[in-house]
């Protein structure tokens, strides 16, 4: 890394004060290869910029999520929508629904109804209807898997099979620069679907307001509700107070089989250790939560095409029917709205009908991290005359009760911070777990580098202007 007497402009900025989301987007995006995000236990992914190669162009800013997010009625994004309702927290929407994977497999394996995997399949093997009734063939999707050099790390992997997609299902709750794969996407012509968290999402919304190459190859986007992520370190001490090494891990899930499933610590001899899901995401594992995610708002994917999570209900959670798993479905937009209706007329996915209200008790725990303890964060972080992420049309005016929500959470990360380094102290730098990740450009991995259309043909990226003007709706078109 070279130092300049003059910083430039770009997002080391974010980075420096505690905004960046470690979605990727920058790193993914960056026309001179200037970015690279870097693996560390005690935080995931940090945006490394090489200044020698920097040009100064601004591209990484203009797509970053991490200093602000668009959320009024007029945003961009939101005309991809096409007039849909909109409800705070629930975003916008066009069918609201629970359901799962008809397959048992999917569905028993998937972290809730195996929804994500059974749509994901579904537009691999057959692709996406079209907005004129033919089809948009779909090459490749990038999805979220353990390293297998590192099982305390998260990767994108960019797949272009079902059998390889069903390597990534389960959530993985810890960091991963996600976007990092739009590097891919720029370089291979194909039709891509993006599985990933909101922050992913957002990212890839700003990113294709300024590239034509995503907009024409990212064809849909399928949206993970997130309650917050983890750093690795979370994984490390979990495993440790399950009595497995960090360092001698094979690999390790976070959810499934059945709902709501497990934790598996794999170790490299094929002995493993388990912990019930939500058990072990207790206080402990909840503070080593990356700082930004305490600042962000977006719960259920609101850019997302189609978003999904789990259906936290009682007449769900408490009937043996369901034991296998429902997920909460939400249709944003007419491409996701084809799919689903596609897929379910197919019998791939079977389908309840939901209302509004039902989808937001089913995510009562995110209304209280992603409204009340938010507006207590973002007023605790402003009250420090720290830089706090700005998000127009959305009321992040705190009430006094919120206020105090921001203060205990704020007192509970760090008693619960200090309680970790005190019981677990990492690991020396040096061993196993901190010299295996594998070098940054290797993070996107194709399992199928050529393209399967012939027809595709190595297009010239355009990166627009920063006043290019992204089209009304970026549809996929048959
Ligand atoms: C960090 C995190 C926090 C979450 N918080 C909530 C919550 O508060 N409330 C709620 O209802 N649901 C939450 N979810 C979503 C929920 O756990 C399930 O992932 C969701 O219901 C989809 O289940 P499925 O069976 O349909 O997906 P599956 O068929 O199991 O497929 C899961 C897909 O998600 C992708 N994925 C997994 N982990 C990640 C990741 N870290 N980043 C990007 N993509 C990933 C995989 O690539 C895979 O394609 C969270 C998920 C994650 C990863
Ligand atoms: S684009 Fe994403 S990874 Fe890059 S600085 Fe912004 S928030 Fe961080
Ligand atoms: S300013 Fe441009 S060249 Fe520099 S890091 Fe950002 S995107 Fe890359
Ligand atoms: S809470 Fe989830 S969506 Fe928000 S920044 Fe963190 S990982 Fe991204």
């Amino acid at each position: 890394m070279t130092n300049r007497a003059v910083p430039r402009d770009h997002v080391g900025r974010v980075e420096g004060s505690g905004l960046c989301t470690q979605c990727g987007t920058c790193a993914g995006i960056c026309p001179a290869g200037a970015i690279e995000m870097h693996w560390e236990l005690r935080y995931g992914w940090r945006v490394a910029v090489d200044e020698a190669r920097c040009t100064d162009c601004g591209l990484c800013l203009r797509v970053c999520p991490g200093e602000t997010f668009d959320f009024r009625p007029e945003a961009p994004w939101r005309a991809r929508n096409e007039g849909a309702p909109v409800r705070d927290f629930l975003g916008p929407w066009r069918g609201l629904w629970f359901g799962w994977a008809t397959d048992p497999d999917v569905r028993h394996r998937g972290a809730s109804g195996g929804v994500a995997t059974a749509l994901l399949w579904a537009a691999l093997e057959d692709g996406l209807p079209g907005a004129d009734g033919g089809r948009v063939r779909v090459d490749a999707a990038a999805c979220a898997r353990v390293d297998p050099m590192n099982a305390l790390a998260v990767r994108p992997v960019v797949v272009a099979t079902p059998a390889d997609a069903a390597t990534c299902r389960g959530s993985k709750y810890n960091a991963v620069a996600m976007n990092e794969a739009l590097a891919h996407v720029r370089e291979n012509p194909g039709r891509y679907v993006l599985v990933g968290l909101p922050c992913h999402v957002e990212g890839l919304r700003l990113a294709q307001r300024h590239s034509a190459t995503l907009r024409e190859r990212v064809v849909l986007a399928l949206g993970i509700f997130c309650g917050w992520t983890a750093e690795p370190r979370a994984t490390e001490i979990t495993a440790r107070r399950a009595g497995a090494d960090a360092a001698d891990l094979a690999t390790v899930s976070y959810r499934g089989p059945g709902w709501p499933g497990e934790m598996r610590l794999v170790r490299r001899d094929g002995t493993e250790r388990r912990r019930p899901y939500p058990d072990y995401f207790d206080r402990l594992m909840n503070a080593h939560t990356p700082p930004r995610c305490r600042l962000c708002p977006d719960a259920l994917a609101e850019c997302a095409d189609i978003s999904v999570g789990d259906a936290w209900l009682d007449r769900f959670e408490r009937d043996a029917g369901f034991a296998e798993g429902v997920s909460d479905v939400i249709v944003r937009t007419p491409a996701g709205e084809r799919l689903v209706k596609d897929v379910t007329e197919r019998g791939l996915l079977t389908l309840l009908p939901a209302s509004p209200d039902e989808i937001v008790v089913s995510q009562a725990e995110q209304i209280r991290i992603k409204r009340r303890v938010l507006r207590g964060r973002l007023w605790l972080r402003r009250l420090a005359g720290r830089p706090a992420p700005l998000y127009p049309g959305l009321d992040v005016r705190p009430t006094p009760g919120e206020r105090l929500a921001g203060l205990r959470d704020a007192a509970e990360e760090v008693l619960f911070r200090t309680v970790g380094n005190l019981r677990h102290p990492s690991p020396s730098p040096g061993t196993t777990i901190l010299t295996a990740p594998s070098p940054a450009r290797d993070v996107v991995e194709s399992t199928d580098p050529q393209p399967r259309a012939s027809s595709l043909t190595r297009d010239a990226e355009t990166v627009e202007s920063d006043h290019a003007r992204a089209p009304a709706s970026t549809t996929p078109k048959g």
